[in-house]
């Protein structure tokens, strides 16, 4: 079933078109993700489907039921923003509780969800604390937790992991798809990070100026970026400008070759069967700690970058040095 349909979305702010005319179905239960720039109208779109916005045109779905003119409190929909509200004065658990208490939940029962909220985001034997006392993940937690509480059907989550430090973001990528996963709830979360959005969801959109460049699954984007944007949005790729020889011949295009999947060697291998095959001339090499990096020019003009693992086998170490002398080759298909 579907969860949440956008039909001929469209949100313009006087000459901006923040959302441009916008069809999208996300699955009920599904973690989706809207990755793109600062800018793109990733925001807009969840203030749009949160009742938050008004749009300039078309409908909003959530489930079967058009919601398109409903305000914010009759949707089932919760957002956490980055910059979370928790009340200071207020213990985690009565922060957790808060919302239930404005709808009037009884005390006892109140109490019983706040607490699983709690448990379902790790946080089961804070309740008592004040937010002063709690690291930045553990309160990007509570946030989480006020809005589990409420059960919607939906989540919409803004770039929520923005303010923690990278270590702490890892581990709350890991744990939020795990939570995702327990609740079974659907949610949507937007970022402008691409490792966060490919390490997390089941499928993810690229936004780029109001609209969807690319609608695919983590895999798909970079195996198979759709355009060039989205080649250089996602992961690191060398982008060449030619002609192509096949296919399309005589066609001028851009090709997009990821580094990772380019071998460096001192000589051509004797079958270049399925092969493109470059040659030219280390410039830079940077260790990475896992991986090296080499920056090659190429006897025609362009430079590459050329990537392998630091496993003892995977390369002639020879030929990583700088002005020396390599052949280059990839995949066609790659
Ligand atoms: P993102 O979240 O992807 O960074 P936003 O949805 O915040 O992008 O913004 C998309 C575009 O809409 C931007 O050009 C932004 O300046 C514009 N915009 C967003 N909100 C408003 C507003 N309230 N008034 C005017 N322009 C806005
Ligand atoms: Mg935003």
């Amino acid at each position: 079933a579907t969860a949440i349909s956008l039909r001929g979305l469209s949100k313009h702010f006087d000459q901006v078109r923040a959302v441009d005319e916008l069809d999208l179905d996300v699955a009920d239960g599904e973690f989706f993700s809207m990755l793109g720039p600062s800018g793109s109208g990733k925001t807009t779109v969840l203030r749009l489907v949160a009742g938050f916005e008004e749009p300039t045109a078309g409908r909003i779905l959530l489930g079967d039921e058009d919601v398109t003119s409903k305000p914010p409190f009759a949707r089932d929909v919760n957002t956490v923003f980055q910059d979370y509200a928790i009340f200071p004065h207020m213990s985690v658990l009565q922060n957790v509780e808060y919302g239930l208490r404005v709808k009037k939940v009884g005390k006892a029962e109140r109490r019983k969800r706040a607490e699983e909220a709690l448990a379902t985001v790790r946080l089961a034997e804070y309740g008592g604390r004040r937010p002063n006392q709690l690291s930045g993940g553990q309160r990007q937690r509570v946030a989480l937790a006020r809005a589990l509480v409420n059960r919607p059907k939906v989540l919409l989550l803004d770039e929520p992991l923005g303010a923690l430090d990278l270590q702490l973001r890892r581990e709350m990528q890991i744990e939020l798809k795990a939570i995702q996963r327990e609740v079974g709830i659907t949610f949507v979360f937007v970022t402008h990070d691409q490792e966060e959005a490919l390490t997390m969801s089941d499928r993810v959109a690229v936004f780029n100026e109001g609209r969807i460049e690319q609608l695919a699954t983590p895999v798909e984007l970079y195996e198979r970026p759709a355009s060039s944007f989205v080649a250089g949005f996602v992961g690191t790729s060398n982008q060449l400008s030619g002609a192509a020889a096949r296919a399309v011949v005589g066609e001028d295009g851009t090709f997009a070759i990821r580094p990772e999947k380019i071998r460096m060697s001192a000589e051509a291998p004797a079958d270049t069967t399925g092969l493109c095959v470059a040659r030219g001339v280390v410039r830079e090499v940077v260790y990475l700690g896992s991986s090296t990096s080499s920056v090659v020019e190429l006897d025609d003009g362009p430079t590459v970058t050329v990537s392998h693992p630091n496993t003892d086998t995977s390369i002639d170490a020879a030929v990583e040095r700088r002005d020396q002398r390599v052949v280059l080759t990839w995949r066609r298909d790659h």
